[in-house]
């Protein structure tokens, strides 16, 4: 699902972060650059690969034996525990 608050790739390939979506379209953040916000169709939007991003800040997360680590906030998931 493309929802606010998750990651997506744009129609160029970006990694953008969803602020809003309404109407059949959506409003994104481009990652990495402050401020800068782009708004395009819904159904150009493909949903971002989330396994190696960190849920918290969208940082790629570090794969470290069985668990992975957020370089940026310090979010940690280990993977012996795996998903329910
Ligand atoms: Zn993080």
């Amino acid at each position: 699902m493309i929802k606010p608050g998750r990651y997506a790739v744009d129609p160029l390939g970006r990694s953008v972060r969803v602020l809003e979506v309404k109407d059949g379209t959506v409003i994104v953040r481009l990652a990495g650059s402050y401020g800068a916000t782009v708004r395009y169709a819904l159904s150009a939007m493909r949903e971002a690969r989330v396994e190696n991003r960190c849920p918290n800040c969208g940082e790629t997360l570090q794969q470290r034996r069985c668990k992975q680590h957020c370089p940026s906030c310090g979010y940690f998931d280990d993977c012996s525990i795996g998903p329910a």
